[in-house]
C-alpha cells in the first residue's frame, strides 16, 4: 500500500490523499483550499478517475462536510462513489437549497461509526470524532497488511468529546502511518487549553444580561454544536432563540430531534428576504410551507426583542434596516475572528458604528489543542506521523516523534524500500 498526500501538506484546508494497493485506489477528502478565489478555476487534483471514470478508483471518503474537505466534489465525475456520513450528507443537501456551497450527492456509501466497509483490496473503518462539523469521522484504511490512520479534522472540547477520549483510549492497534491534522498549531492560546462549548453557554449568559434589546449573534448555520449551546444560553437567559430558516432546515436534515428544531417551543423561524429570493428563484415553496407554523415575522419582531436572540449573518442588515422601532442590544461575534478583518464585511463595521451596537466575542476553535493533539499522536505507539492540515509543519514534525515530513504530491509506499528505510 502506497500514498500520496497530493495537497494539504503544508497548508490547513484543501486536503487531498489517494492510497493505493494492487492497482486499486482510494481518496481521502476533495477539498477547496481555503484561500481560492474562483474555485471553478482551480485545477483538480491530478487522480486518475477525477477528470473522467476511470475503474481503478473504488470510491471518495468525505470525512465531514467542511469546504475544505468537500469543496471540489461537485466537478467529479457523477458515477463516483462518494463515502461520507447520512446526516453529512444531509446537510450539505440541505445547504444546496440555499447556498453555492451546497451539493446534492449521488452514489453514496454511507460511513458509520466503527463499521467497516469493503471496498476492493481496502477495509475502511469510519470513527466518529468530535468537531466543528456535524457527522465527522477519521478513518482506518487497511490493504496489504499495512494499516493507514487519517485523522480528519478534530477536537476534544466540543459535545461529542468523549468520541475522541474514547479512540484515544482504546486506538486501533498495529497503525503504520498516522496522518494527523495540526490547524492550531503556531495559533495563541493553544497551550492553555480551548474554552468547551458548555463554557460558552455560561459566557453567553453573561453577555445577554449586559444589554437591553434582540441580542445579534454570528455563527455558522452548520455549526450544529454552537446552536445547542446557543439554545442552552437561551433557555438558562429565558430567551427566545430566533433561527433563520436555511439553519432551521439544516437543523431538521441532521435527523436528529435531540437537537434544536424548529417545532420547539421557545424557537421561532426567520425567513431574510436573501433567502426568500432563493426559496422563490429555486421555486422551493414547499420550505417555506413545512416552517410556516413557528415563523416570526418582521412586524413581530421589535416586539419580541427585547427577550429574544437571533442567529446572524451580516446579509440580514438590510432586512432590520427596515423593522422600524427595532431595538438591537449587541453583536455577539461566534466564528473565527478573521472573518471580520474580511474586506466584505466592512459594511458590517460601518453598521455597528452606525446604530452604537456593541461587539463582543464568544467563540472556540473547530481543532484540538497542542495537549488533545499530543495525548492522540501517543496513542498511536508505533506508527509514523506524517503531518497534514497544518501551517506548522516542521513544529509538528519535531513535537510527534518519529514521523516524516511529505511533500505535496511525493508518494510513500508504506513499509517500501523505495523510500529508503522500513516504516
Ligand atoms: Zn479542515
Amino acid at each position: 500500500m502506497r500514498f500520496c498526500i497530493h495537497r494539504g501538506t503544508r497548508e490547513i484546508g484543501g486536503t487531498c490523499v489517494e492510497i493505493e494497493s494492487q492497482g486499486k485506489r482510494i481518496v481521502l477528502d476533495v477539498g477547496l483550499p481555503l484561500d481560492v478565489v474562483d474555485k471553478d478555476a482551480m485545477p483538480l487534483h491530478p487522480v486518475p478517475g477525477f477528470d473522467k471514470p476511470e475503474p481503478s478508483l473504488l470510491g471518495v471518503v468525505i470525512s465531514h462536510p467542511h469546504q475544505d474537505h468537500y469543496g471540489l466534489a461537485h466537478r467529479l465525475p457523477e458515477e463516483t462513489t462518494l463515502l461520507i456520513g447520512e446526516a453529512a450528507r444531509s446537510i450539505l443537501e440541505a445547504a444546496d437549497d440555499f447556498t453555492p456551497a451546497g451539493l446534492k450527492l449521488k452514489n453514496v456509501i454511507h460511513l458509520e461509526d466503527r463499521l467497516p466497509i469493503e471496498r476492493g483490496p481496502f477495509t475502511i473503518t469510519p470513527y466518529l470524532v468530535d468537531h466543528s462539523a456535524y457527522d465527522s469521522y477519521a478513518v482506518l484504511i487497511e490493504s496489504d497488511g499495512k494499516r493507514l490512520f487519517y485523522s480528519g479534522d478534530f477536537r476534544a472540547h466540543g459535545r461529542k468529546s468523549q468520541t475522541v477520549e474514547r479512540l484515544i483510549a482504546d486506538p486501533p492497534r498495529d497503525v503504520d502511518i498516522l496522518l494527523m491534522e495540526g490547524t492550531t498549531l503556531g495559533r495563541s492560546g493553544v497551550k492553555s487549553g480551548f474554552s468547551t462549548e458548555d463554557d460558552l453557554v455560561d459566557r453567553f449568559v453573561e453577555f445577554f444580561k449586559k444589554f437591553d434589546g434582540l441580542a445579534l449573534v454570528w455563527a455558522s448555520g452548520q455549526n450544529i454544536d454552537r446552536i445547542v449551546t446557543l439554545y442552552k444560553a437561551c433557555r438558562r437567559s429565558r430567551r427566545l432563540l430566533i433561527l433563520d430558516l436555511y439553519t432551521a432546515h439544516v437543523l431538521r436534515a441532521t435527523g436528529n430531534s435531540r437537537i434544536p428544531q424548529a417545532d420547539w417551543k421557545d424557537i421561532r423561524i426567520f425567513l431574510p428576504s436573501s433567502q426568500k429570493w432563493r426559496i422563490i428563484q429555486n421555486q422551493t415553496f414547499e420550505l417555506s410551507h413545512v416552517f410556516r407554523p413557528y415563523r416570526i415575522f418582521p412586524e413581530q419582531l421589535a416586539a419580541e426583542a427585547g427577550r429574544s436572540v437571533m442567529l446572524f449573518r451580516p446579509s440580514m442588515i438590510r432586512d432590520f434596516e427596515k423593522i422600524e422601532g427595532l431595538k438591537i442590544g449587541q453583536l455577539i461575534c461566534s466564528v473565527w475572528g478573521g472573518y471580520l478583518e474580511d474586506d466584505r464585511n466592512i459594511s458590517l463595521l460601518d453598521w455597528l458604528m452606525r446604530r452604537v451596537i456593541p461587539l463582543d466575542h464568544c467563540h472556540t476553535s473547530g481543532h484540538a489543542d497542542v495537549t488533545i493533539l499530543q495525548r492522540f499522536r501517543e496513542a498511536f505507539t508505533g506508527a509514523l506521523l506524517v503531518p497534514v492540515h497544518s501551517k506548522k509543519t516542521e513544529t509538528m514534525a519535531s513535537m510527534f516523534l518519529p514521523s516524516k515530513i511529505l511533500e505535496d504530491g511525493e508518494w510513500f509506499s508504506i513499509g517500501g524500500e523505495e523510500n529508503g528505510k522500513e516504516v
